[in-house]
């Protein structure tokens, strides 16, 4: 049979192979720091095109909390802006509560196995009064949350050990949310950049205690060490 070359990429293989391109070159001629900002705007416009397109629209809105009680994933650029962001904004009271926060939930988290730390029912270090205090510069993963019906999202929380619950989040926005990322995250190791996952608290405690993460990462080494990978 003869290969059909006329074909159209689907579309998430069109976003990763896009991205990878433009960070690439972002990352050449302005940095690692530039590329990402620029790149997780483009990862907004993108979600908010797929949010607006939904029919009957999302359930997400302020103050609705049910996913910021999950483990969640990060890697070492994002952690880096967040650090920034948390200095600039957050006085040094709450920048110390963060801390404390962190290193609880990181104790907390370490304490239990994988399948306990997924059904802990964690509340997030950054949740306060409902609502992300870091929402501008939240972890990737959290962008790709969004729900079309709060049923599904409220369920999960209530019954954290009923992994059989329907996802209710909206599939388009977390395709396309990962295929931008691994398109990000080809052009980071392109690079020699560290890629590797880590869990939020324990890289938010340790990026927050001293530069050796970011100094690290940009030797190109690995950011974090001796903490359990996310
Ligand atoms: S970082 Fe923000 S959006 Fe993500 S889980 Fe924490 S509070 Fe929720």
């Amino acid at each position: 049979m003869v290969k059909n070359t006329n074909q159209h990429p689907d579309p998430f293989t069109e976003i990763t192979r896009r991205e990878h391109a433009i960070t690439q070159a972002d990352i050449k001629s302005h940095g690692w720091q530039p590329a990402l900002v620029a790149s997780q705007k483009r990862q907004d416009a993108i979600a908010n095109l797929i949010v607006s397109s939904v029919s009957g629209g999302i359930a997400c809105h302020a103050g609705c909390w049910y996913c910021c009680y999950f483990k969640v994933d990060v890697h070492a650029e994002e952690v880096f802006r967040i650090v920034d962001y948390v200095r600039a904004k957050f006085s040094p009271a709450r920048v110390a509560q963060l801390q404390e926060d962190v290193a609880t939930n990181t104790k907390t988290l370490q304490a239990l196995s994988t399948q306990g730390q997924l059904t802990a029912n964690l509340k997030c270090a950054f949740l306060d009064n409902g609502q992300c205090s870091i929402y501008e510069v939240r972890p990737a993963r959290c962008k790709t949350f969004h729900a079309k019906d709060v049923e599904g999202c409220k369920k999960s929380y209530e019954d954290p050990n009923d992994l059989s619950i329907p996802s209710s989040f909206i599939p388009e926005l977390l395709h396309a949310g990962e295929a931008h990322l691994t398109g990000f995250r080809q052009a980071l190791a392109d690079a020699d950049y560290d890629t590797n996952a880590y869990e939020l608290n324990a890289a938010m405690a340790m990026a927050l205690a001293d530069s050796t993460p970011k100094r690290r990462f940009e030797k190109h080494k690995k950011a974090f060490v001796g903490m359990v990978k996310g």
